[in-house]
């Protein structure tokens, strides 16, 4: 494996913690399971501590990194691999379909910026059918968000838009040692599979998410406080659903049940 260059410092701006721990590192290349012919994409390769062993595994790789003092050291380290391409740039503004075109689904890693790992994996999730599969590191609080089930304090929207779209499995934890500088919290490994057929079909995501997102609003009230004004008590009634539950005991089912009632109450 090739060693990690150490003379970058790291910026915290860009969420820069290098992965240092070689245990770790092939126990997170295992996980993924990189295969020949795989179309693996790294977001934020950084120093290449796992770029190194994905693209020995799979013999090709694509990266998005935004912060460009990191990139000549990319293009000396890989040099030799023809099939490793970089992309600058943010991975916020990133076109995972467009990258994907008429090609197998692309299959998404990284040590991820936690400084925007929440828009970033709502970017992910909405990329439509580009994406095969993502293995993530990730603060712990996150994944246990990504992963939570309903009834638990960590069920939120995140989890809800997260279970819409993906198979969530949390994988193994990772303490602040492993990395060069230490985060203060520690992370985790997460993977999303996204359905194959989505198991509850909102006829408009974008409309799902918006109540959800009111929903969980206020966690301590009610969905009749969260939907005033939006839904009205009688609907939620009518559908089966208590009007004073609290938005952390409903599943992605009933979510997904509101949002259509709305949605066709609307057209
Ligand atoms: N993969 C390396 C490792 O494990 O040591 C670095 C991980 S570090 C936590 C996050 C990486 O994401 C850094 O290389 C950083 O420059 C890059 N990054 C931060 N914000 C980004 C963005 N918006 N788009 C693409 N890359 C970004």
């Amino acid at each position: 494996m090739s060693q990690v260059p150490q003379q970058h410092r790291a910026r915290k701006r860009f969420g820069q913690n290098f992965l240092r721990d070689l245990g770790i590192i092939s126990r997170i290349v295992r996980s993924i399971g990189p295969r020949e012919g795989d179309r693996l994409v790294e977001i934020g390769p950084g120093q290449g501590a796992l770029t190194a062993p994905l693209l020995e595994a799979a013999g090709k790789l694509e990266v998005i990194e935004l912060d460009r003092d990191l990139i000549p050291g990319l293009r000396v380290q890989f040099f030799n691999y023809p099939d490793f391409i970089i992309h600058e740039g943010d991975v916020l503004k990133f076109d995972f379909a467009a990258l994907k075109g008429d090609g197998p689904a692309l299959r998404v890693v990284g040590n991820l910026p936690y400084n925007i790992s929440t828009p970033l994996i709502v970017h992910l999730l909405t990329a439509g059918n580009a994406i095969a599969d993502m293995h993530f590191m990730l603060q712990k609080e996150v994944v246990e968000r990504l992963a939570a089930q309903p009834g638990g304090t960590d069920w939120g929207r995140l989890s809800v838009m997260a279970q819409y779209y993906c198979h969530v499995d949390q994988l193994f934890i990772v303490p602040p040692e492993a990395f060069v500088p230490r985060p203060k919290v520690d992370s985790a490994i997460v993977r999303l599979t996204p359905h194959a057929s989505l198991p509850h079909v909102a006829d408009d995501p974008a409309l799902l998410f918006e109540l959800v997102k009111l929903a969980f609003g206020q966690r301590r009230k009610t969905l009749r406080n969260n939907f005033k004004g939006r839904v009205s008590p009688e609907t939620l009634e009518a559908l089966g659903i208590d009007p004073t539950r609290r938005p952390q005991t409903l599943t992605v089912a009933e979510y997904v049940t509101i949002a259509n009632r709305v949605a066709a109450d609307e057209r």
